[in-house]
C-alpha cells in the first residue's frame, strides 16, 4: 500500500475556485504564522479529499509539524477568537472571530491498546498521522505554508483512488484495528458512488465480526453519520451484503420486509417534509428511526436501539415511538384532525411516522397522518398567553389547555382567524 515519497501536486487553482476568499486568505494567514515558528503546516482529512473532487467542504482540519495546542492558542492571541484544548487527544479548536471552527493537532500516530478502545496519542511525523487514518482518499494533506501553499502530499495514492472512485484502506489490519471503518467504507462509497477495491472489501467481509466486541457509542457515532446520508436505505441494504447486520442486530433479523418498511419510512419522511419544510431541512432524529425499524423484530428491539441514543433527544424519540407501538389506541378512520391532534400533539413527527410504517396501518390511516402531521406544522398561532391574560384567565395550566382547543378548532376548521378564537375562548372559558 505504502510509498515512502508522496507524489506532490499542486491544486492551487482548485483551492482557489472552490474555497471562499475570505476562507482562503485566512488559510494564507495560518500558513505564514507556521512559517514563522518554522513548523509545516496542512490541510488534512475531509477536506483535502473534497477539494481534489471538486466539491466545496468548510470542515477544516489542520495538522503542525509542531505543537499543535500551542499554535491553535498563538493564532487565537494573534488574530482572535477563542480556543478549546482537548488534553486527552493532544487538539484544540480554534474559533476564529468569524464563527469558523478550525481544529489543530499535532502530526501524531495513535496506536491502539486493544482492537475497539479508543486510541491513545503520541507526537510523530505527517506521514505516520496519515498512516493512521481510515482510506487512502482521506489520508492525503495539502501544505499552507507560503512557500508551498496548495501542494498536495499523497504517499498512499488517495488522488488516483479518487479517480478511479476507490475506497482503499491503507493497511491489512486496518478494518480488524477499528471495524467502524467498515460504517465509514459504506458511508464513503454511498456518498460519491465509489466502491472498495477488491483487497478492502475481502477484509471488510473478514473482520464484520469484530463489529460486535465495538463499543455501542462508537457505532452509533458512524450509524448517525450513515443513516443521514441522502440514501439511508441503500446504506443499510449495503451493510447486510457485507455481513455487517448479522453482528449489529443478530443474524435473520433482516429480510425484504424489513426493507419495505424502511423505504416506505422513507417515503413518508419525504413526502411530509418536501411539502411543509426547504429542502435543506435536516432532521437529526431520523437516523435512530432507521435503527428502530431495524431492530423491531427483534425482542425487546427498541429497548437495544436505546443502547445506540447519542443524546437524550435520540433516547425521547425511541420512548416516544416504544409508548405509540405499544398504546392501545385505536384510530378511528373518521376521526377529526382536531381530535388527532389532541392525541399526537405531543409527540415527534418522526415517532408518528415510525409508529404508522411499525404497525402497518392501512392505507386510509396512513392518509389521514400525512394529511394530519402537514396540517400541524401550518397551524398559526390565532392567540398566545398575553392575551388570555388580557382575558383575565390567571397563568395555569389551563392556558394550555385552552391554546391546544384552539389549535384543535382550527384543524376542524371550526375557527380562522384571531377574531374566531377569541369568541371560542370567551364562548368556553369565561
Ligand atoms: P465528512 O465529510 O462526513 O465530515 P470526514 O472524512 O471529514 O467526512 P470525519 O468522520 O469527520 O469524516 O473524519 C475526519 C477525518 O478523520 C477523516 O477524513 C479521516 O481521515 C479521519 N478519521 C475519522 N474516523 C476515523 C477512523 N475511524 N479511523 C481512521 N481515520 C479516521
Amino acid at each position: 500500500f505504502d510509498r515512502s515519497t508522496p507524489i506532490e501536486i499542486s491544486l492551487i487553482e482548485r483551492i482557489e475556485k472552490l474555497l471562499p476568499e475570505n476562507i482562503l486568505e485566512l488559510l494564507k494567514t495560518i500558513g505564514e504564522k507556521a512559517d514563522n515558528l518554522n513548523y509545516r503546516a496542512y490541510m488534512i482529512g475531509g477536506i483535502v479529499r473534497d477539494l481534489v473532487i471538486g466539491r466545496q467542504n468548510d470542515d477544516i482540519d489542520i495538522v503542525v509539524e509542531g505543537d499543535g495546542i500551542y499554535f491553535a492558542k498563538l493564532l487565537a492571541n494573534s488574530l482572535g477568537g477563542s480556543v478549546r484544548v482537548h488534553e486527552k487527544f493532544g487538539t484544540a479548536t480554534w474559533k476564529h472571530l468569524s464563527g469558523l471552527k478550525i481544529d489543530i493537532t499535532s502530526a501524531r500516530t495513535e496506536y491502539y491498546e486493544y482492537p475497539s478502545a479508543l486510541p491513545t496519542v503520541e507526537m510523530s511525523s505527517l506521514r505516520e498521522d496519515l498512516l493512521r487514518r481510515d482510506f487512502t482518499i482521506n489520508a492525503m494533506a495539502l501544505q499552507i505554508n507560503k512557500s508551498n501553499f496548495g501542494k498536495l502530499i499523497d504517499f498512499f495514492h488517495g488522488y488516483k483512488d479518487i479517480d478511479e472512485k476507490k475506497v482503499k484502506i491503507l493497511y491489512n489490519l486496518s478494518f480488524v484495528e477499528d471495524p467502524t471503518r467498515i460504517l465509514r467504507a459504506v458511508r464513503f462509497e454511498q456518498r460519491f458512488g465509489f466502491e472498495m477495491d477488491k483487497q478492502t472489501l475481502e477484509l471488510a467481509q473478514i473482520s464484520v465480526d469484530k463489529i460486535s466486541s465495538t463499543s455501542k457509542p462508537r457505532l452509533a457515532h458512524e450509524l448517525n453519520k450513515l443513516l443521514m446520508e441522502e440514501n439511508p436505505v441503500e446504506a443499510i441494504c449495503r451493510l447486510q451484503e457485507l455481513g455487517v447486520l448479522n453482528y449489529l442486530v443478530g443474524p435473520n433479523n433482516f429480510d425484504i420486509e424489513t426493507i419495505q418498511l424502511l423505504e416506505r419510512f422513507k417515503v413518508f419522511v419525504d413526502e411530509v417534509t418536501f411539502s411543509t419544510e426547504s429542502e435543506n431541512s435536516c432532521n437529526e432524529q431520523l437516523w435512530i428511526c432507521y435503527l428502530a425499524i431495524l431492530f423491531f423484530k427483534q425482542e425487546n428491539g427498541l429497548q437495544l436501539v436505546k443502547d445506540f441514543a447519542l443524546n437524550n433527544e435520540h433516547l425521547h424519540i425511541v420512548d416516544e415511538i416504544y409508548h405509540l407501538v405499544t398504546s392501545e389506541q385505536a384510530l378511528s378512520d373518521e376521526i377529526q384532525l382536531g381530535n388527532l391532534h389532541k392525541l399526537l400533539k405531543k409527540f415527534k413527527k418522526e415517532a408518528i411516522i415510525c409508529f404508522a410504517i411499525l404497525k402497518n396501518l392501512p392505507e386510509v390511516k396512513t392518509k389521514l397522518i400525512k394529511t394530519y402531521l402537514i396540517a400541524r406544522m401550518a397551524i398559526p398561532k390565532l392567540i398566545d398567553g398575553r392575551e388570555l391574560k388580557a382575558l383575565n384567565i390567571p397563568p395555569s395550566p389551563l392556558f394550555s389547555k385552552i391554546l391546544l382547543e384552539i389549535e384543535c378548532a382550527y384543524l376542524n376548521k371550526d375557527i380562522f382567524t384571531k377574531k374566531d378564537a377569541l369568541r371560542f375562548v370567551k364562548n368556553e372559558y369565561l
